[in-house]
């Protein structure tokens, strides 16, 4: 079974997606570590080609067989990730490695374009949103930065995220909504596990 979690920067899907994968007993998938590390190693050498990295999401998140899982969070890197992340090449050798990984196995992808594009069998989709200055703050006390700068970069992300051409930042038509500006972390997972363990027809695991 696939549960895709799709949405804007900040609304908790990393959060959530994770929660539900080890409540699900799941796999989790983050697809947003895999743009990162193309950014990462196209700061690290312009000429990178996206399809030869070795890219590995286990316990941390390995680039040619280096833990980079801090350095890929850097504010250069979230910039960077949004840019690479528009280049044709780079999504078609994501989503190559995204759908082989998906194509077995119990999972919880999170990104933008799982449920529309990368998934569009899965089970379950979850389009997670929140409001814009709701998810500035959150980033904001997570990161300590201030919140104006946090608000304009994330708007800056949502747009290119959103207006371009290829998998753009859409919710899939059969996706559930869900609004997390009023709802706590526990909340919005309990709320997905219900469902994905609705829609598994209570088969097994
Ligand atoms: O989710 P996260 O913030 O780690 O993703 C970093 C960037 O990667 C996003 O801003 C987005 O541009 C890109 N991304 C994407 N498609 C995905 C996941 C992430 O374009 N499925």
């Amino acid at each position: 079974m696939i549960v895709a979690i799709d949405g804007p920067a900040g609304a908790g899907k990393s959060t959530v997606a994770r929660a539900v994968a080890q409540a699900l007993g799941f796999t989790y998938l983050d697809t947003g570590a895999m743009y990162r590390c193309v950014a990462l190693a196209r700061l690290r050498d312009p000429q990178a080609n996206a399809a030869a990295l070795e890219i590995a999401l286990a316990d941390s998140v390995t680039l040619n067989g280096e833990d980079v899982g801090e350095e890929i969070r850097s504010p250069a890197i979230t910039e960077l990730a949004s840019e690479v992340a528009a280049e044709p090449e780079v999504r078609a050798a994501m989503a190559l490695r995204q759908q082989a990984m998906l194509a077995s196995g119990d999972w919880v992808a999170e990104g933008r374009d799982i449920g529309t594009v990368i998934a569009p069998q899965a089970e379950l989709k979850i389009f997670l949103t929140a409001d814009p200055t709701e998810r500035a703050r959150r980033r904001a006390e997570q990161t300590g930065r201030p919140l104006d700068e946090v608000l304009a970069e994330q708007q800056q992300r949502d747009r290119r995220d959103g207006e371009r051409e290829l998998s753009p930042l859409v919710a899939a038509a059969d996706a559930v909504q869900l609004d997390t500006t009023a709802l706590s972390a526990d909340e919005a997972i309990a709320e997905i596990v219900e469902l994905a363990t609705q829609r598994s027809g209570g088969r097994s695991q």
